[in-house]
């Protein structure tokens, strides 16, 4: 059970929230955008796996120089294990994370003819692929809507009465009900920047918050 019980959660007035905080996101954020640095799919995918328990600014650093030794899936593919462990060592949990960059890029390079696959289905078949990195490929490499369920769009939802499920997945299938489709990637950046700047964690600015008026948990330290 949500610890904020008192926010009520229909889907009519979430999808009404949805309506009235939108203008104003996107009059203050006209800029979001996804943080990580790509210049195609191959990079956004790489990029989104080793952004898993790390800054998208040390992913920047380290992809930086990664993304010009390694220019295909094939190079991924066929490289060693454990030098791939070494370059991405600073992002942290290297093991895993090579372990699945390879596995990713080997299945790309055998079963899609190296390119990676632009839809939801194919590209929950790699390793180390979920429904978030998916739906973050989906919507800024494929410019395929896609809703990015991180720790920001979840603690949100929950603080402006969208939905209580703290699930990724559940809470996607809520929203992608009170978010029209053609905004799920940009409303997904707009609530992560909200969150990042204004909305955080322990302490949110609801002061200075422009969806104040909108928000049931403005000012209620006891709904955060
Ligand atoms: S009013 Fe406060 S709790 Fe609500 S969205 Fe703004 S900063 Fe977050």
């Amino acid at each position: 059970m949500a610890k904020d019980k008192k926010i009520k959660f229909g889907r009519q007035q979430a999808a009404q929230r949805v309506n009235d905080i939108w203008p104003i996101l996107k009059k203050t954020y006209p800029q979001a955008k996804i943080a990580l640095e790509f210049v195609n799919p191959l990079e956004l995918l790489i990029a989104t796996i080793l952004s898993a328990q790390c800054t998208d600014a040390r992913v920047n650093m380290v992809t930086k120089d990664l993304f010009k030794k390694y220019k295909s899936a094939a190079d991924w593919a066929k490289a060693d294990l454990r030098q791939i462990e070494s370059d991405i060592k600073s992002t942290g949990f290297f093991r895993n994370k090579a372990l699945n960059i390879k596995g990713a890029c080997t299945r790309i390079v055998e079963q899609y003819g190296g390119e990676v696959p632009g839809n939801m289905e194919d590209l929950l078949t790699l390793p180390g692929v979920g429904r978030k990195t998916a739906n973050c490929v989906l919507g800024d490499a494929f410019g395929i809507p896609g809703i990015t369920c991180d720790t920001h769009v979840i603690r949100l939802s929950g603080r402006l009465g969208l939905s209580e499920n703290k699930d990724p997945v559940k809470l996607e299938f809520d929203l992608a009900e009170i978010v029209p489709k053609k905004r799920w990637t940009s409303f997904s950046h707009m609530i992560i920047t909200h969150g990042r700047n204004i909305c955080k964690a322990r302490k949110p600015d609801c002061p200075s918050c422009p969806i104040a008026e909108h928000c049931p948990s403005a000012g209620k330290p006891e709904l955060w």
